[in-house]
């Protein structure tokens, strides 16, 4: 008796280990190692190109900006260059506005004066 029960208690419990032990094994490399795995590599991936994105997003946002200010910045200075010269009739005074302008009054004695035509 005390026998078949430890044979029968090794029988039955050699294949619950067993199943157990496959069970847990079975859950460990499901549960745990594939999708942690894959979650690690997609969660690598994802940070590579969110990273990636990241640089790339704002060397484009710098770059964006730098065309857009000389731009502006050379706008700026050709609206500045253009000045259209100006002589004042009544104080003899030489003076220069904006392009564009086609009568501008004078700083000194505010006399409106046409642009010169060379
Ligand atoms: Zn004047």
């Amino acid at each position: 008796m005390p026998g078949r029960i430890d044979s029968v208690a090794t029988r039955t419990k050699e294949p619950l280990t067993a199943k157990q032990v496959q069970e847990a094994l079975d859950l460990v490399s499901v549960d745990e190692s594939n999708p942690v795995a894959t979650t690690r590599w997609w969660q690598r991936a994802r940070a590579l190109v969110s990273n990636w994105l990241g640089v790339v997003g704002v060397l484009g946002f710098f770059s964006a900006a730098w065309l857009y200010y000389d731009r502006r910045d050379h706008a700026l200075y050709e609206a500045e260059r253009r000045r259209i010269t100006f002589h004042c009739i009544r104080c003899d005074h030489l003076y220069t506005a904006r392009a564009g302008a086609a009568v501008a009054a004078c700083p000194r004695c505010d006399h409106e004066n046409t642009r010169l035509k060379f």
